[in-house]
């Protein structure tokens, strides 16, 4: 079987959740459709839903050029803003300095989960899903409505919202206000709830806790909503990045399975969450960021599939500097135990062999 690429970016038809319409993918299709929003309705729309919440938000936070640019844009509007930072599964040394630089300028509130507790999830979770990341996912997006429901804070603002960036069923890119329901379907939780791990190698229900949010009855209650700013104005993730920057955010290039620069800077895990899903689905962190350019013409179509040939899904053999061996052992594995799961989640019908640690799929082969 040979992937089927969208024919104006290069993300395949694997992507889970991504319908294709003539051959062309829905992210593309929702990017040409921008021009006709009507912005200023949203941007009024945005006002009224300061308005509601006193200004008074909380933007779950990673230091990142998103979450950073968001924190930046509320304050300009006004706002008074915490961010929540849920700690990543293994913070890299920028990450730790962006956090503190978001610091600089808005208040922020940090929760680290029981770290052992994080390594068992990630390990579990890897060997049942096929993804080290499952408790980062979940925590950032469980963690900061706990906060907000304890502080009585009514809105938490989000990014993007991801379907609408990268695609998504229709009719889930057009909403703006992130519910429990679209974090669990859509936000990489991947069936798997909190509830699953209690009782598995001394985890217990109060461990659990940093990822699960209160009810949606208990939200509702409070009067708590989540929304994507990502719909309220047009979305840009360089233009993210140049506010961030301006502001002290520091970034450089994971690696050479990356495109952007100013990506994924704050946790060593990724390096093997993107590699997994590459393995499972044919793409990986490296084509989703170049269709992102492809889409806003920075860069062609026939340029970017060289470079997704080239680099796209590399082995993460070493990850911002470190080896991969040393992200393993944070997981409790050795780097044999990783490539064990990682070839029991591969899509092997994708692929024609193996070259250093990655699968060629048969489109290059
Ligand atoms: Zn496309």
């Amino acid at each position: 079987m040979s992937l089927v690429r969208c024919k104006t970016c290069c993300m395949p038809s694997s992507r889970p959740d991504v319908p294709f319409t003539d051959g062309e993918c829905q992210a593309c299709i929702n990017y040409r459709s921008r021009p006709a929003i009507d912005w200023g309705a949203r941007r009024e729309k945005l006002n009224q839903v300061l308005e509601r919440c006193d200004g008074r938000v909380i933007v779950p936070s990673s230091g990142g050029k998103d979450s950073s640019y968001i924190a930046l844009r509320l304050k300009e509007l006004g706002c008074d803003v915490t961010a929540v930072t849920a700690t990543t599964c293994h913070l890299t040394p920028l990450g730790r300095a962006n956090i503190d630089n978001l610091a600089r300028h808005v208040r922020t509130i940090e929760v680290t989960p029981n770290m052992i507790v994080r390594g068992k999830l990630n390990r579990l979770a890897f060997e049942l899903v096929g993804d080290p990341s499952w408790g980062e996912h979940v925590s950032i997006h469980r963690v900061p409505f706990r906060v907000a429901y304890q502080n009585k804070v009514h809105a938490l603002f989000y990014g993007e919202c991801s379907n609408d960036q990268y695609g998504g069923p229709k009719g889930t890119e057009a909403t703006y206000i992130m519910t429990q329901r679209w974090a669990s379907e859509f936000a990489g939780f991947l069936g798997m709830r909190a509830a699953d791990f209690i009782g598995i190698e001394g985890i217990t229900e109060r461990d659990m806790m940093d990822y699960s949010a209160p009810s949606d009855a208990e939200l509702k209650e409070a009067d708590v909503t989540a929304y994507f700013l990502g719909w309220f104005e047009s979305w840009d993730s360089h233009r993210n990045a140049t506010v961030a920057k301006a502001a002290g955010m520091q970034w450089e290039l994971p690696g050479p399975m990356n495109w952007w620069p100013h990506e994924n800077q704050d946790s060593y895990q990724v390096a093997f969450h993107d590699h997994a899903m590459y393995r499972k689905f044919g793409f990986g962190r490296l084509c989703s960021q170049i269709s992102v350019d492809v889409r806003s013409g920075l860069i062609s179509r026939d340029e970017a599939m060289r470079i997704v040939a080239e680099r796209d899904g590399l082995f993460p053999h070493v990850y911002f500097g470190i080896p991969a061996e040393d992200i393993c052992a944070r997981m409790g594995m050795t780097l044999n135990e990783v490539k064990v799961v990682l070839n029991n989640f591969t899509a092997w019908d994708l692929f024609d062999g193996v070259v250093d640690g990655r699968p060629i799929l048969k489109e290059f082969s």
